[in-house]
């Protein structure tokens, strides 16, 4: 008697059973047409051009098969697209996004049970069944209850749209250029002559949301949450104009003799207690920057300057550094009380309200800065990549520049307060210079607060 060996798992000789799983995706060509145009009316005029074709192979088919009998066909078109073409690409179009959307309740609608038609219809949703949709000429329109007002036939029974729908899309779009960019109601308005869409209002909003040119129109400076205010701001008993913020404005036209020249003007601001001081700058360059600077230093004396603008917080170089080797000076001793104020010695006196001036600033002043008036909630920052719109108050809004940012500065914070921004005509100036031999491209960077630039929610 043979035995035989039981065969173990890992036996090379044993075959293992392989297992194969197949997809298949069903490609639907209208669907990808469709998807392929971003223009309602390019889309058309494509399917026109297709329909005509369709046109003319049937033709030629309908001919061979007659031809024995009679030479009778489908009437030939030639030469440019006609408006009943256009309009026969438009429904065909439409009938193709109906078939897939609404597919049960087209196919019943044909059916003599209406009682199973309701039902489905019912059962697709408030927005649908509340339209009495009824099948006309292979089109999904709306029954409606207006079917006696003396209007045209597309307006009592316009057609239905899906909520939904690359064409539903286009539909709107077009729409909102033929009213001129104009709202949400009057697309609505221009839109019912002849669609219905579901959740209309809901489709509109998603749409003229990424319409470029309104977002050009309507985009709003951004706000980021509110940073923590320097140390320089809210440290008592430095003497006026220790820590100053400096800012530029103008120009501001001056008679001058017999005729008008700019002027400007350079407000310096102690950043504790909130002073001003003016200087004029007799034009907007560096030179006359660094003479009312000089002006300024000599009248208040020790300064260390911090300009509004700038969001690092480096420290930077002021005459202390040289004279005291450190950046602040200490204060020369001395307590003062409330009976120096009327001692004879009048710098006591001084000292002493001085004192009253710094306890009344740290207890009634500081407190009120606590409180973030504005930009209370972090924001998403600006990231590297998007794509902005340069606000100047100088120009109208339709002339600001559209820039792309290419580094976002961030704050101590963490959030972006700057970014540095590229535009177009940057872009054109560098690849200008750079045929030229001259490489500067750190020159056409330009550096921005978030709040003079707004974003754009789009690429493009
Ligand atoms: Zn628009």
């Amino acid at each position: 008697m043979v035995e035989i060996p039981i065969l173990k798992d890992d036996d090379p000789e044993d075959r293992k059973e392989n297992q194969i799983y197949v997809a298949s995706a069903r490609r639907d060509v209208m669907e990808e047409l469709m998807m392929y145009y971003s223009s309602w009316w390019k889309l058309k005029v494509a399917v026109s051009w297709l329909l005509r074709y369709k046109r003319y192979l049937k033709n030629k088919i309908l001919q061979r098969r007659e031809s024995s009998l009679n030479k009778q066909g489908l009437e030939e078109r030639s030469g440019h697209l006609t408006l009943d073409e256009l309009r026969e690409a438009e429904n065909e179009i439409v009938r193709c996004v109906q078939r897939k959307e609404f597919p049960e309740v087209i196919a019943l609608q044909s059916e003599e049970n209406q009682r199973l038609v309701k039902r489905l219809i019912k059962k697709m949703g408030a927005s649908l069944s509340k339209l009495n949709p009824q099948v006309h000429d292979r089109l999904l329109r709306v029954g409606g209850r207006i079917g006696q007002a003396p209007l045209c036939y597309d307006l009592k029974h316009p057609v239905i749209l899906p909520y939904k729908h690359h064409v539903t899309d286009l539909i709107i779009k077009d729409h909102h250029l033929k009213v001129g960019h104009m709202g949400q109601e009057s697309v609505l308005s221009s839109l019912r002559q002849k669609y219905w869409i579901l959740k209309g209002r809901s489709a509109m909003r998603r749409v003229l949301s990424k319409c470029f040119d309104c977002q050009k129109r309507k985009a709003k400076p951004p706000e980021q949450f509110m940073a923590e205010l320097l140390k320089d701001r809210v440290t008592p008993s430095e003497p006026l104009f220790t820590y100053v913020g400096i800012d530029c404005f103008g120009p501001i036209e001056v008679k001058q003799g017999q005729s008008l020249v700019k002027r400007y003007g350079c407000l310096f601001t102690c950043l504790p207690v909130r002073a001003v001081h003016i200087e004029l700058l007799h034009s907007a360059s560096a030179d006359s920057m660094i003479n009312a600077m000089r002006r300024f230093i000599s009248i208040l004396s020790t300064v260390m300057m911090r300009n509004s603008d700038s969001v690092s917080d480096d420290e930077p170089i002021s005459p202390n550094h040289l004279l005291h080797l450190r950046p602040t000076p200490s204060l020369p001793p001395g307590v003062f009380v409330k009976g120096d104020l009327y001692c004879k010695r009048a710098w006591r006196q001084a000292q002493s309200l001085t004192s009253v001036f710094w306890r009344r600033w740290s207890n009634e002043y500081l407190p009120t800065l606590m409180e973030r008036w504005k930009w209370r909630m972090p924001k998403e920052n600006i990231k590297a990549g998007d794509l902005v719109l340069l606000a100047d108050k100088n120009d109208p809004r339709g002339e600001w520049p559209i820039a792309r940012v290419v580094e976002a500065v961030v704050g101590r914070d963490g959030f972006v307060g700057a970014v540095r921004v590229r535009t177009a005509s940057t872009v054109a100036t560098q690849v200008k210079r750079q045929r030229r031999g001259e490489l500067k491209a750190s020159s056409v960077v330009f550096t921005r607060p978030i709040t003079s630039l707004c974003p754009l929610e789009m690429d493009v």
